[in-house]
């Protein structure tokens, strides 16, 4: 089967969350299951370091595409290079105005044009597609900035026919971000007009591509079951919800797995000691290591609770602050990496300084870092507010590092929690209510149990037995592709 994936981000190349790692690890495990797979992104400045820095050169594919989109013309440029340790294909779309920019999401002059560039990017994929003769049996996009390509292939006028037998699915990462601008930019769209309606791609009269997306792709999955049911409800779809619950019966829920090449405590060259379930005295090496770059007492063996994560109101931390000072009293000790807001990244300041040595927060995006955090930390906390699938928290149950989480989305589906009866099972702790006094309490639940080296080494061992390999998961988004070719081709 030929299967091309379209997403704003893959792993290494450029990334910012899950999306990046997912598409950077699915793709390859389909390919290994035989199948014929290439990716498509744009050609970022990211990326473009990202392959110098490697001294890699991408091969330049076609001569220069012209793609006309709300009255213009773009000169887009196509290369391609790997997905490394694997043959998949990543074929980058180039159009510098657009893409050599500072962030991958940053805007032009502080205005956000990411309709403008993510349609130029589908548009472009779509035309080399054809020219190149590299049309899919299916083609898998990827949350809203991709959204577009199932719509263009469900309504372009005329019916496309180079798609005709093209299967589509619209992966949905997360469904609070979905593409929503004013109905003028419908234009830059390039869709015919009749799609201009509620029908379509407007939702409460604005464009909202996740919206078009939905409708128009065959089938829709999201990033973990629980995360399927939530975001056809009222609390979960973020406004999209009746629209979910309108195509309940194309949307599929597919855990994300881990890339074990990447995340594995047995083979992360990126930690100073590697180890595995049978010699956790190694891991303390790396807990060594973390506690000195965190200046804090390394030999102290005190509850070390890691953080890793994008600093937004998804991700919960404004629950920890309030009884943060409870915790630290408790002889609790936190080490935090994360970016983002303005506010959380001065509380992650303010904290270090106020708390140094029970404390360290460090501001920006570092892979290293995340990898010591997951390897040196005692625990890892996660209290999201909503969690499609969440990786960190299956990092750090490969890093035997318990999870403490709040029971949503992702989190419900790979976290057994502790209740003081099921230690054959439990893997980690969770707790339920959005608030501080709950997040608190499960906190000091854990760390009583770390008090008890076997109970806690019996969680940790539980934890690492576990398999989130994506094997699984790639078979499954496979077996769907079966059955919506079936159904296509009749
Ligand atoms: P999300 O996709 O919502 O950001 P996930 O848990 O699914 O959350 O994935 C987050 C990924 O991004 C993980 O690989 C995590 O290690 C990484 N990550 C997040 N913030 C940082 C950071 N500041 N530095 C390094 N890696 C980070």
């Amino acid at each position: 089967m030929r299967i091309a994936h379209l997403s704003a981000e893959i792993a290494p190349f450029a990334k910012t969350g899950g999306l990046g790692d997912v598409v950077g690890a699915l793709p390859r495990y389909q390919a290994s299951l035989g199948h014929d797979v290439a990716v498509w992104m744009p050609y970022y400045r990211q990326v473009r370091e990202w392959l110098k820095k490697k001294a890699i050169s991408p091969e330049w594919v076609t001569e220069p595409l012209r793609v006309e989109l709300g009255y213009q013309t773009y000169e887009v440029g196509l290369l391609r290079t790997k997905l490394p340790g694997s043959d998949v294909p990543v074929y980058l779309v180039a159009h510098d105005p657009f893409f050599d920019r500072d962030g991958i999401y940053a805007g032009f002059y502080g205005r956000d044009d990411g309709y403008k560039r993510y349609a130029l990017f589908v548009r472009a994929a779509l035309e080399a597609m054809r020219r190149l003769q590299l049309v899919p049996d299916v083609l898998n996009a990827h949350d809203w900035h991709t959204a577009l390509a199932p719509m263009a292939i469900a309504w372009d006028r005329p019916r496309d026919w180079h798609f005709r037998k093209t299967a589509t699915v619209l992966t949905i990462h997360n469904a609070a971000y979905q593409g929503m601008y004013a109905p003028d930019v419908f234009i830059h769209l390039g869709l015919p007009s009749g799609v201009f309606s509620e029908a379509g791609v407007m939702w409460n009269g604005a464009v909202n591509l996740m919206k078009g997306g939905v409708l128009s792709a065959d089938a829709i999955t999201a990033v973990s079951p629980t995360f399927a049911r939530e975001i056809a409800s009222e609390q979960g779809g973020f406004g999209l919800d009746p629209v979910l619950r309108y195509r309940r019966r194309s949307l599929v829920g597919i855990l994300n797995g881990i890339d074990t090449d990447v995340w594995n405590p047995a083979v992360d060259t990126r930690i100073p000691e590697r180890y595995d379930a049978e010699h956790l005295e190694r891991k303390l090496v790396n807990r060594r290591h973390l506690l000195k770059l965190a200046n804090m007492a390394a030999d102290d063996r005190g509850f070390v609770v890691g953080v890793v994560g994008r600093l937004t109101s998804q991700k919960g931390y404004d629950l920890l602050f309030p009884v943060l000072d409870d915790l630290i009293r408790d002889g609790i000790r936190f080490v935090f990496l994360g970016s983002g807001e303005d506010g959380l990244e001065a509380k992650l300041h303010h904290y270090s300084h106020a708390a140094r040595g029970r404390f360290w927060g460090y501001v920006g995006f570092n892979e290293d870092l995340a990898h010591l955090i997951e390897a040196g930390a005692d625990a890892f906390l996660m209290p999201s507010r909503f969690e499609p699938c969440g990786l960190n928290q299956m990092y750090s149950l490969a890093y035997g590092t318990p999870p403490i989480v709040r029971r949503v989305g992702g989190l419900a589906d790979t976290v057994v929690p502790y209740d003081g009866r099921n230690l054959a099972l439990a893997t980690g702790f969770n707790f339920d209510a959005a608030e501080p006094h709950a997040l608190r309490e499960t906190v000091r639940w854990a760390h009583r149990t770390y008090q008890h080296p076997q109970q806690w080494t019996r969680i940790v061992r539980n934890g690492m037995a576990k398999e989130f390999s994506w094997t699984l998961s790639a078979e499954r988004y496979v077996k769907l592709y079966e059955r919506l070719l079936a159904r296509k081709r009749g």
